[in-house]
């Protein structure tokens, strides 16, 4: 099974992505957790990307097109893979379709997770409270410009992925067991 995950910041994808993870025995390719974990770890990627995370703007597509291959390559991912925040931009949807043709792989289904804005940024200003502001991007302010930037560059893969028929849509208000149960209702699995 090869899924994307798609929704704004905050909606529950990363959340949705380790359940999915237990019980589909898929692993999650979590874009964002690879750049976090770069810059922690002070890699040359990281130490590019971390004032574009930090700020909340889009790492370009030719470094996250790069991470993805790569990691597509590695043995866990053989039986298929669940990406959390990839792709983000029309432009990275043209080069992950490339990329599975060149592989020889089929996406199965886009899930998008839908929530209201402002449940949105109180969700982000939760996480900062509850990690102790272990994110630098988990700020109010930083979680509206992060919507912002959804809503202008990825949004319109909503579009771009239900043209191919690829696309479900569910909703993230709900408790978080129920949003599991209707992804896993939307894949039929
Ligand atoms: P996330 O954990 O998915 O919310 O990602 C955190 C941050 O990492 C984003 O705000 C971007 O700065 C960067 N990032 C993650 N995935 C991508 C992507 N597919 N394209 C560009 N930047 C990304």
């Amino acid at each position: 099974m090869r899924l994307i995950l798609l929704g704004p910041p905050g909606v529950g994808k990363g959340t949705q992505a380790k359940i999915l993870v237990e019980q589909l025995g898929i692993p999650q390719l979590s874009t964002g957790d690879i750049l976090r974990s770069a810059i922690a770890n002070k890699t040359p990627l990281g130490v590019q990307a971390k004032a574009i995370v930090d700020s909340g703007d889009l790492v370009s597509d030719a470094i996250v097109n790069g991470i993805v291959s790569e990691r597509i390559d590695q043995a866990d991912c053989a039986k298929g893979f669940i990406l959390d925040g990839f792709p983000r931009t029309v432009p990275q949807a043209d080069a992950l379709g490339a990329m599975l043709e060149q592989k020889g792989l089929k996406l199965n289904a886009v899930v998008e997770i839908t929530a209201d804005p402002d449940t949105l940024v109180a969700r982000v200003a939760k996480r900062a409270a509850e990690t102790g502001g272990a994110r630098a991007d988990d700020t109010a302010e930083v979680a509206r410009k992060r919507l912002d930037v959804y809503r202008e560059v990825t949004e319109p893969l909503v579009k771009y992925y239900r043209e191919k028929g690829l696309l479900r849509t569910v909703d993230g208000m709900l408790p978080v067991d129920e949003v599991t149960a209707a992804i896993r209702h939307a894949l039929g699995a």
